[in-house]
């Protein structure tokens, strides 16, 4: 419904990787659009569809006022000619940051609630007050991860095993949404390591197990890279992030991205990953994010 682009796998050589003679893909998913970028894409295909199917004409999101999310559901709706509103945590602050300049440059309706009011975002009791706001409208909740969105990344994932020999792929989380659905989509010979970006993120393990349609321990989650906390970086992660733009042409960005990779090449050091195997790694993207 909304395009796709064919993505490119590029191979990262470091010492490390030629002793251990490992092979390291990383699919720059990110490429798949200009602006539904990466892991985004997928978690919004199937919502989009059943939006258009239901007849909505209205899309209502919640995030962060530095959301991949509100920013990549902002241009789906304006290519498919869908409204948007854009539910965000805190308050208005001017000049609009990137992230917020793009979404109403969309034609995105921002719609801002305090910290206390967005922790009632999923409350039937709440929903119906921006109904009575906002008139009809097509929920897709904070950081878009539903059911629908598992399907997406379990179609992604099918889609990956089919093109790529692989024996791990890794990813960085944040809800744990494509984590779960990649898992549901691969096969259970394949290992899945998540890098979840926030600090304190073991919640997650029990999130992503109750998404999952199949029963096995093919994945976990790296916890030590996180860099103090969502949305936190240091010098340590912005050179990493430097050095890999220069040395391998890789844009990263420093909420997700660069985190997994660094937490990824870590763990090759540390001789994690069995010797001969080939590691996938997924760009997910949140470039958009580098502007701010
Ligand atoms: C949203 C996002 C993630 C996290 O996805 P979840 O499904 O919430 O775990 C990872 N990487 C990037 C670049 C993202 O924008």
């Amino acid at each position: 419904m909304i395009d796709y682009r064919a993505t490119p796998i590029i191979e990262i050589v470091t010492p490390e990787t030629n002793e251990q003679n490992i092979r390291l893909l990383v699919r720059r998913e990110d490429l798949n659009h200009p602006f539904v970028s990466g892991n985004k894409w997928w978690k919004l295909k199937y919502n989009l569809e059943e939006a258009v199917r239901l007849s909505h004409h209205k899309l209502l999101t919640f995030g962060g006022a530095y959301s991949n999310h509100i920013f990549a559901t902002a241009a789906a709706g304006k290519e498919l000619g869908l409204k948007t509103i854009g539910v965000i945590r805190g308050e208005k602050t001017l000049p609009l940051n990137h992230t917020l300049k793009f979404a109403e440059s969309c034609g995105m309706e921002l719609h801002y609630i305090s910290r206390e009011e967005y922790r009632k975002k999923t409350e039937p009791d709440f929903i119906q007050q921006l109904q009575n706001l906002f008139g009809d409208f097509y929920l897709i909740p904070e950081g878009g991860t539903n059911d629908l969105a598992i399907k997406g990344c379990a179609e992604w994932a099918l889609k990956l095993e089919q093109e790529t020999k692989f024996d791990y792929m890794c990813l960085a989380v944040g809800t744990g949404g494509t984590m779960a659905g990649l898992i549901n989509g691969l096969s259970p010979l394949k290992k899945v390591i998540g890098f979840p970006v926030l600090k304190g993120a073991q919640f997650l393990e029990g999130e992503i197990e109750k998404q999952l349609n199949i029963n096995s321990k093919n994945w976990s989650l790296a916890y030590d890279y996180h860099f103090g906390g969502y949305g936190k970086s240091n010098s340590v992660l912005e050179n990493f992030i430097t050095k890999m733009k220069a040395e391998h042409q890789l844009p990263l960005d420093k909420v997700y991205t660069g985190k997994m990779l660094y937490g990824v090449l870590d763990l090759i050091r540390s001789r994690y990953f069995t010797e001969g195997s080939n590691i996938l790694v997924l760009h997910t993207g949140g470039l958009q994010t580098n502007y701010l």
